[in-house]
């Protein structure tokens, strides 16, 4: 005979798997957001009012609403052209308190981490491109494709340099992605909001400080570095008082310094040192201090530019946090720097203030999904349907029967 407990454990049982079934079986399940003050959120979500700077030690994708003249910077990717798992390669993301979201580079993984923010893809449509290095720029294919399946109905925007010749530039860069997943993009034509397929390239001129962007009360300006080729650049964000420099692949130079000096959070490389590279790479010393010194900016480098910009906060990256290494890029940035400095990590997360900074790190589920497509996105025009696209012989050679039948009315 069962006791009252047994039964009570057969209840919750019962209970977990009509709810495993519900779950499994997809029933009454469409990923959508909520929206809360304007903005899509995963849902249940509700992002909450940070008061005094008491933030959580850590910060959780989509729970803090950004204060009206809050800026929040988080590190997507602070690697390197040769992968490791610990840190992909570069990416910044932006994020305002007035809802304006920038992504400065998209480096080959930073996708990855971008997906870990659960983040509203709608609003993620402008990517600032500092050269077209793979660690820079490696990752636009993927959010153009990957940001348009999970929220993106309006064209993605590419700024970016031009080179020393017209193909050597962002446009050309852009048509040749468009041109090399067109077999992607055609074959979802008409199931996704047509806009979103559309990728859009803003080319300006390196050589030039000019501003590229300015809208909303946000201004953003590129300046010329100095980096193996012409065609490199760095950006300045300025909004509401507050500022944000990043800095692309660059030895020091003039042009950052006098953009950067005394801006709020300033982001620039902090390469390895020649001895690590010489283990890291295997090159003779001579190539090792080419790279990280004339194509670089080793940590010593780095922390004498920052004694001269004098930010309120430095932040370095450009190098793998692993443990063998970061004490020395450390150690070689205070050689040269005393002020305030964060060794940014993948998923390093600041927040701005124009009283306060805080630096922490953003903690993700791994499982994350997407947070679902928003009503925008499912009225938001389709274009023709893509059909006619396969053989009638590649079509007749399906095994009819083995994919079930459908459960519901497909109308
Ligand atoms: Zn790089
Ligand atoms: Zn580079």
């Amino acid at each position: 005979m069962l006791n009252w407990e047994d039964s009570l454990k057969n209840i919750l049982i019962v209970a977990l798997v009509v709810l495993a079934g519900v779950v499994l079986s997809g029933e009454g399940i469409l990923a959508k957001p909520d929206q809360v003050d304007g903005f899509n959120v995963p849902e249940g979500r509700i992002p909450q009012e940070i008061k005094d700077h008491r933030y959580p030690r850590t910060y959780f994708p989509t729970t803090e609403k950004l204060g009206e003249k809050e800026m929040r910077i988080i590190a997507l990717g602070t690697g390197m052209p040769n992968q490791s798992p610990s840190n992909v390669a570069a990416s910044f993301l932006v994020e305002l308190g007035n809802g304006d979201s920038f992504l400065f580079d998209m480096g080959t993984g930073s996708t990855d981490r971008l997906a870990g923010l659960e983040a509203d893809y709608s609003r993620l449509d402008k990517v600032f491109i500092s050269h077209l290095h793979t660690d820079h720029a490696g990752d636009v294919a993927a959010l153009w494709v990957g940001g348009w399946i999970q929220g993106r109905y309006n064209p993605l925007h590419v700024y970016g340099p031009s080179g020393s010749s017209p193909e050597l530039g962002t446009k050309v860069h852009i048509d040749h992605i468009r041109a090399a997943w067109a077999w992607d993009v055609t074959s979802r034509a008409g199931s996704l909001p047509h806009n979103g397929g559309e990728i859009v390239a803003h080319e300006f001129d390196f050589s030039q400080t000019a501003v590229v962007y300015q809208e909303n009360g946000v201004r953003i300006t590129s300046f010329p570095a100095i980096h193996i080729r012409d065609g490199s650049v760095s950006y300045r964000l300025d909004w509401e008082g507050l500022s944000f420099v990043f800095g692309g692949d660059s030895v020091p130079n003039k042009w950052f310094l006098k953009e950067a000096k005394g801006a709020d959070v300033v982001v620039h490389e902090a390469f390895f040192t020649p001895e690590q590279w010489m283990k890291i790479a295997g090159f003779p010393y001579k190539q090792a201090y080419w790279v990280t010194t004339q194509i670089h900016t080793p940590p010593e480098g780095f922390g004498k530019l920052m004694s001269m910009v004098e930010p309120r906060m430095a932040v370095a990256y450009h190098y793998w946090n692993h443990r063998d290494i970061e004490m020395e890029i450390y150690s070689g940035i205070r050689k040269t720097y005393g002020g305030p400095l964060t060794l940014a990590d993948d998923l390093t997360v600041i927040n701005l203030t124009k009283e306060h900074i805080e630096v922490r790190e953003v903690t993700i589920n791994h499982e994350s999904w997407p947070q679902g497509t928003s009503k925008e996105w499912d009225t938001a025009p389709r274009g023709e349907p893509a059909t006619g696209l396969m053989s009638d012989w590649i079509r007749d050679g399906e095994i009819k029967g083995v994919n079930p039948p459908p459960k519901q009315p497909l109308d």
